[in-house]
């Protein structure tokens, strides 16, 4: 697993767990957002509230101002007393002394119907009526809807008697900043209450008074509104820690502003609630964070399963080498890798000699146990070359691919290769000893797909094996040739088996005296084309593709159908190496022989030594059958294969039969007398039978004689003819027979 495998698990990771991050983190915040949200809206509607109630109050409280001076101008004496005359002593009295004393009034001002001011108190002393100038302005603002009252109200008639007063007061009030002081002013018309003195003119005396806003007054407002830290500031300022009410002169001007420090229920609730809220977000973001961690871990456990997962998809479990989809992959950046300075790509397709026998005889264990050891080898090898890498292709079968300069670069690698997979394993199954074969394929840039190059490296090993063990060859388009030719002789193979296009063929098998002993029963197969071909060429492909399993069943049953009639000839056939490891063969020979109903004591079954090699439980089996059954063994072709002794004496072999090569050799080399020989003695020393095939010559036949072989079978005394020229040979014989 590579280090870019890890960076894209990390950032795979990330992806995955930022957005649950980001998301908790989000609603945290949108959360306390929220909740600043709610507390401001129920401040501000508290303070709105509570603007509103200020509002209200103070306009009351003017009110109240005004009610306090009803009693003193709404009040026949005082239209006696200030309107129609002016008593000073009763001014001073009963407005000027009285509203300061009494109702906190600084200043009295009378103003008569021109307007002009015929009286001033102020704090408690009578002074000049210029003290009155400043108040000129607002009082004349306050005048006029006096006025329009008063003309509205018109000339008064005197009161019946005993009942109430006969005027409604006529009074207006404002706010006012006079010498950098805000005050409130009030200005009250003198009226008659019960009517017995009228004013003098249309427009009567207009009292105004006024008080400052002072500390006293806004610490009484204060009490009553219950409102903190309340002031008087110049304007309305922006600040929202404190709650403002703008004050308007008649005009709407704004003259000065109350300001206090507003209640703020929903701050108030924060502050309450800030130790549990802060103890619950805490609480929420640990929770938040341990999801998260928890997910990290699993993300962590996911991704490292898939990890695992894509490893087991693109290794071999064995050997932990690629396995074939990796190769491919790998293959096509090497492709792209092809440069000037390294133009080819030496494909190396590597399967080893004996493993089959290991796995056969000394169980999997064994075979896995060397297919280890040489994937490391190979291994090792890639890691010394430039961009080199092992793979896998299951079985026995490796491939090792190196970008190379040339073709003996690859060639040399390849002997490298020979000699580390011939190095025996020393394992805890005793010393495996084992070799390869080798196909390779060169790959330039010409070569695009992966699989072509597999292909051809493939056959290649094909023909290295077919050379024999521990071969190196290297791909030639003839190749594809053949194999395309090998594929087409595997179909018409296929068709025969089902068309029934063999048939048998027997050669005699004659003793010294000419006398024929037996027939060797021959397959033949008729071509449409080219004739009846040898077995020779078509058994070993026949053994390859697995078709030799149904010809051979053909075989058996043909031969003891033709030959079963046959008297005093035994008959001898060849079973196959693949025949005798297949676990059914054995139960196959005796439900056909039970079928043809022949006498297993008259057969012989040649064998090559390959098929007593594997000493595989099946091949036991079927051996044991055969013996017990009746059947003769002869070992055939013997002398060629390993001529291991312990086999003659492990399985007892009836008969051997020298190879034809040795025969063919005889009277031409003094080795090959020798060996004949040296055979016969075996034989002899094991009390086996001998024979000697290939025999052609009469030279040959004479040297056997001599050597103390006893059958002879060869074109010299008989090539091999169907089934019925030798019957018509017998049946004469079996009719003397029956005479005698
Ligand atoms: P084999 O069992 O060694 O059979 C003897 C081969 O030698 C036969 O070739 C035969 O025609 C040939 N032969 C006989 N006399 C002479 C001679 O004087 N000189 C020379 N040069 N050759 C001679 P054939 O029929 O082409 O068979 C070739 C091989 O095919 C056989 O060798 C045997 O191994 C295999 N085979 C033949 N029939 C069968 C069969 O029914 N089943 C199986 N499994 N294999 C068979
Ligand atoms: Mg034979
Ligand atoms: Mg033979």
């Amino acid at each position: 697993m590579g280090e870019r495998t890890i960076l894209a698990g990390k950032s795979r990771k990330r992806q995955l767990l930022l957005p649950i991050a980001a998301m908790t983190l989000g609603a945290l915040l949108l959360l306390v957002g929220l909740a600043m949200f709610l507390v401001d809206q129920f401040d501000d509607t508290a303070v709105t509230r509570e603007q509103r109630v200020v509002e209200s109050g103070f306009a009351q409280q003017l009110r109240q101002f005004d009610a306090l001076i009803v009693p003193q101008v709404n009040w026949d004496k005082a239209v006696e007393k200030v309107d129609r005359t002016l008593d000073m002593a009763f001014a001073d009295l009963d407005f000027g002394n009285q509203l300061y004393t009494f109702d906190g009034f600084t200043h009295t001002f009378f103003v008569d119907g021109d307007e002009r001011v015929t009286y001033a108190y102020v704090y408690g002393q009578h002074l000049d009526p210029v003290q009155f100038e400043p108040f000129r302005a607002v009082t004349r603002q306050l005048l006029r809807p006096i006025r329009e009252a008063e003309a509205r109200r018109g000339p008064i008639r005197p009161h019946a008697q005993g009942k109430g007063p006969i005027t409604r007061p006529i009074q207006a009030n404002g706010i006012a900043r006079i010498n950098g002081k805000a005050y409130v002013i009030m200005a009250s018309l003198v009226q008659p209450d019960l009517g017995y003195v009228q004013p003098k003119g249309p427009r009567a005396t207009v009292v105004i008074n006024a008080m400052p806003i002072d500390r006293t007054m806004l610490n009484a407002f204060a009490a009553r509104y219950l409102l903190d830290r309340l002031d008087l500031v110049a304007a309305p300022e922006v600040n929202r820690d404190r709650a403002y009410l703008p004050l308007k002169a008649p005009d709407g001007a704004v003259v000065a502003a109350l300001s206090w420090v507003p209640r703020k229920p929903g701050t108030a609730l924060l502050h309450a609630m800030m130790m549990p809220l802060t103890a619950a977000i805490a609480l929420l973001a640990l929770v938040s964070w341990t999801i998260v961690r928890r997910s990290a871990v699993i993300v962590d456990e996911l991704i490292a399963s898939e990890m695992r997962a894509k490893h087991l998809a693109y290794h071999d479990t064995l050997t932990r080498l690629p396995n074939r989809a990796l190769l491919f992959e790998r293959l096509r950046g090497l492709l792209a890798a092809l440069s000037p300075r390294w133009p080819l790509l030496g494909m190396l397709c590597i399967d080893l000699d004996r493993f089959k026998e290991v796995n056969d005889t000394l169980g999997h264990q064994a075979g896995d146990e060397l297919l280890k050891v040489m994937a490391d080898r190979l291994r090792a090898l890639a890691r010394d070359e430039h961009h080199a890498f092992t793979a896998r292709l299951g079985g026995d079968e490796f491939v090792l691919v190196a970008l190379a300069t040339d073709r003996d670069a690859i060639d040399s690698l390849a002997q490298r290769c020979l000699a580390a997979l011939l190095t025996p394993v020393d394992s805890e199954f005793g010393r495996l000893d084992v070799g390869c074969s080798i196909g390779i394929a060169m790959i330039d840039g010409s070569v695009g797909e992966p699989s072509l190059a597999l292909r051809q490296a493939d056959l290649a090993l094909y023909r290295a094996k077919a050379r024999g063990r521990g071969c190196v060859t290297f791909y030639e388009p003839e190749m594809e040739a053949a194999f395309q030719s090998r594929r087409v002789l595997e179909t018409s193979l296929r068709a025969a088996l089902e068309s029934s296009a063999f048939h048998m063929v027997y050669q005699p098998q004659v003793d010294a005296g000419g006398t024929v002993r037996a027939y060797e029963a021959l397959l033949r197969w008729d071509h449409p084309e080219h004739g009846a071909i040898s077995p020779a060429s078509f058994i070993p492909l026949a053994e390859e593709c697995g078709l030799i399993l149904g010809i051979g069943e053909f075989v058996l049953r043909q031969v003891f159908a033709e030959t079963n009639a046959w008297a005093g000839v035994r008959v001898a056939i060849n079973v196959s190496a693949i025949q005798m490891r297949a676990p059914g063969f054995a139960a196959k020979l005796v439900q056909i022989a039970a079928w043809a109903g022949i006498d297993p004591a008259r057969y012989d079954i040649e064998l090559t030594e390959t098929a007593l090699l594997t000493d595989t439980p099946a091949t036991n089996e079927n051996f044991s059958v055969l013996k017990r059954m009746g059947f003769a063994i002869v070992l055939d072709d013997f002398g060629t294969g390993n001529s291991s002794l312990s086999l003659l004496h492990r399985f007892r072999v009836d008969k051997i039969k020298i190879d034809r090569s040795f025969v063919a050799d005889l009277g031409q080399s003094i080795e090959a007398e020798t060996l004949v020989g040296a055979i016969v003695k075996l034989a002899r020393s094991f009390h086996l039978g001998v024979i000697a095939e290939g025999v052609e010559t009469e030279a040959q036949k004479r040297l056997l004689i001599a050597a103390g072989c006893e059958e002879f079978q060869g074109f010299l005394t008989g090539r091999p003819v169907p089934a019925r020229s030798i019957a018509e040979v017998l049946r004469p014989k079996q009719g003397e027979q029956r005479r005698a």
